[in-house]
């Protein structure tokens, strides 16, 4: 893995398209939730006017994407200060793409997936009663996504017992569990949106941190992480911590090299 200040203008010859993951990378980490009785509270952080800025003149270089495993109302709310011409979004782990005025989707949710997802939430939901450690749901159309204070091998035991076929990925993001069908992915996301655009992996770099970003970042032509501990070892390269936000870092060096 080389370190991104070793990026060079050859090196992103073929790049069209940069596609950034948003919590830790270029947003804040963090949604607050809490749930009771029917009632539900969400807080979370959006693009800062530095980022925005810089990204503003980015995005006249390279067709800009924003991958979240959030909900893509949520990603719209966080990324409106640079919407909407070349830009896209992608929502729920690659499952929705917002790109020209359009809603996307990669496949179907058919009935197999939506019961499974329905069956785990349920278990899950009737555990959050005994459970403190469980804080809520944030509201998603399809992925499964429970809030909870710390890792509770309690949840990753009822996925493994409600999908015994083990097509489901439960991946601990650090405030929560996201639960949901392994086929869609943000890589596979990804893939769709280039294809759609006539574009391909060659021509994208990409830049992550979490396991979620791992086939997003594997796949793409460039592949960058902003966490060297991260399970993303298919990298190419890794930035050095200068900012809260590791994306930040991965636009400054593409500014300073496309000059
Ligand atoms: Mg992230």
């Amino acid at each position: 893995m080389r370190l991104i200040r070793e990026l060079t203008k050859k090196d992103i010859k073929n790049i069209k398209l940069v596609c950034f993951d948003c919590d830790g990378v270029t947003v804040p980490e963090g949604t607050y939730i809490r749930e009771s009785q029917g009632e539900l509270i969400v807080r979370t952080a959006t693009l800062n006017d530095r980022i925005a800025e810089k990204l503003q003149r980015l995005k006249k270089h390279f067709f800009l994407v924003f991958s979240s495993g959030r909900s893509l109302l949520y990603v719209t709310r966080m990324y409106e200060k640079i919407l909407w011409d070349n830009v896209a979004l992608q929502a729920e782990i690659g499952l929705f793409t917002l790109y020209q005025g359009q809603v996307f989707q990669l496949g179907e949710f058919d009935s197999h997936f939506l019961e499974k997802s329905t069956r785990i939430k349920q278990a899950i939901r009737s555990l959050s009663q005994t459970n403190s450690n469980i804080l809520g749901f944030e509201p998603k159309q399809f992925l499964v996504t429970v809030h909870c204070q710390e890792e509770d091998s309690a949840i990753t035991d009822l996925v493994r017992k409600y999908d015994p076929e083990q097509e489901y990925y439960c991946l601990w993001s650090g405030e929560a569990y996201d639960i949901g069908p392994k086929v869609f992915n943000k890589g596979a996301g990804l893939k769709f949106l280039v294809n759609k655009m006539g574009l391909s992996m060659a021509n994208v770099l990409a830049v992550g941190n979490d396991p979620n970003d791992r086939e997003m970042v594997e796949g793409a032509g460039i592949g960058i992480t902003t966490d060297p501990e991260s399970v993303i070892k298919g990298a190419d390269f890794v930035t050095e911590k200068k900012f809260e936000q590791g994306g930040e870092e991965v636009i400054d060096r593409l500014l300073e090299i496309i000059h």
